[in-house]
């Protein structure tokens, strides 16, 4: 198949990690006959001292002529002032809002040989393979709110529409059904109006599939829940606020931030595909940072907007191999002599990717 992919490198360890991950989808197009082109555009701390603004317009044209996007991290100390007019994280924004990516999907994977670095004992993060579907562009972080300097009062709205929660949760379920079946819709139906909307919402979506497993977990129990028994989830549904913090909480069992993939989608097969960490000024240029979160990031680009299951499959196992070798970069390693670097480590992901 043919794809066009634009890459938004952003700042920090950004530009390190997108071109280890550029190297295996241009070994996936080699292996399997595909024809991916790639175009590099500005976003984020770079883009504002070229062109003044984060998210430039010849890079939304870029991205609106693209399949898929893939982006590395944005931001860095020298545009961290708060009141600055022009921030990077501002593109990010806007490129969500542009493209109506609605339904972020972050998936946590725990890898045995890696049992060390989770803050839980070895026996509970055993098989733990959880998909966050959170949704993105709604809820408390979008409703309306008041806040009136020093008064002493202020407040902030959650606010869904049948619709916002429908669109979601049918990703989750479709979701569920290349994988084991089950969803777990977060809530607080009980003591929320939006909530009770969303869970009666996400029922009326769970009759078009009758083949999977649908319970409802209020959002208190669920936090608890991750931690003393996380193997039990298969695909966690919730809404913006809920999905954050869950997600964020979850993503520890995986040893280190630099594991962790996202894709942000909208209803069509476009999508954004990106790390959940940051720059990582502290070790930028440094040729140590861990590529797999971006690579693992490419597989979700070949499996969500490209439709490329097997091989989005072989990258991940490929990732997985490489690990079971032994080879770790610097934020996974015991002993930090024997730390492999970014592209060395990418190098092994080559070599396993059949
Ligand atoms: P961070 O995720 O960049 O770094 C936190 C710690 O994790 C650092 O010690 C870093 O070295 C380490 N780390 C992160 N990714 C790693 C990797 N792939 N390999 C090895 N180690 C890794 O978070 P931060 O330090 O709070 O933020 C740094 C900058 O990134 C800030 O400007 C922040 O605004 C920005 N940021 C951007 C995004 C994004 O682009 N989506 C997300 C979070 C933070």
């Amino acid at each position: 198949m043919q794809a066009r992919i634009v890459t938004l490198p952003g700042d920090g360890i950004g530009p390190e990690i997108v071109a280890e991950a550029v190297r295996v989808l241009t070994r996936v197009a080699a292996n399997c006959g595909h024809q991916f082109t790639f175009e590099e555009a500005l976003m984020g701390g770079c883009a504002i001292d070229a062109t003044g603004t984060s998210l430039p317009t010849e890079t939304l044209a870029a991205c609106e002529s693209a399949d898929a996007v893939l982006l590395g991290a944005v931001g860095g100390p020298q545009w961290s002032d708060p009141t600055a007019a022009v921030r990077p994280e501002q593109g990010l924004l806007q490129l969500r809002q542009h493209f109506d990516l609605f339904a972020n999907l972050r998936p946590v994977k725990t890898y045995p040989v890696l049992a060390q670095h989770a803050p839980l004992r070895a026996e509970l993060i055993a098989g733990v393979d959880i998909l966050f579907v959170r949704e993105l562009t709604s809820g408390i972080y979008f409703g309306e709110r008041m806040e009136q300097g020093e008064g002493d009062h202020a407040w902030d709205t959650m606010f869904y529409t049948v619709e916002q929660v429908r669109r979601v949760a049918r990703v989750a379920f479709e979701a569920a059904r290349g994988r084991q079946g089950k969803v777990a819709s977060v809530d607080k139906a009980n003591v929320l109006a939006s909530m009770r909307l969303w869970r009666r919402t996400v029922n009326e979506v769970a009759r078009d599939y009758p083949d999977v497993e649908l319970e409802h977990v209020l959002v208190d129990a669920c936090a608890m829940y991750l931690m003393r028994n996380p193997a039990r989830f298969d695909v966690v549904l919730a809404g913006n606020m809920f999905g954050d913090i869950l997600s964020d909480e979850t993503s520890v069992l995986a040893g280190s931030l630099g594991m962790l993939p996202s894709a942000s989608l909208n209803n069509g097969r476009f999508g954004v595909y990106e790390p959940i960490h940051g720059s990582a000024p502290d070790i930028a240029g440094q040729g140590i940072a861990n590529p797999i979160a971006t690579i693992l990031s490419a597989a979700l680009l070949l499996r969500h907007s490209l439709q490329l299951e097997a091989e989005a499959a072989a990258v991940e196992a490929a990732v997985e191999a490489a690990l079971a070798s032994g080879a770790r970069t610097a934020d996974l390693a015991p002993v930090p002599a024997e730390a492999v670097s970014t592209t060395a480590f990418t190098d092994l992901v080559l070599d396993h990717l059949h």
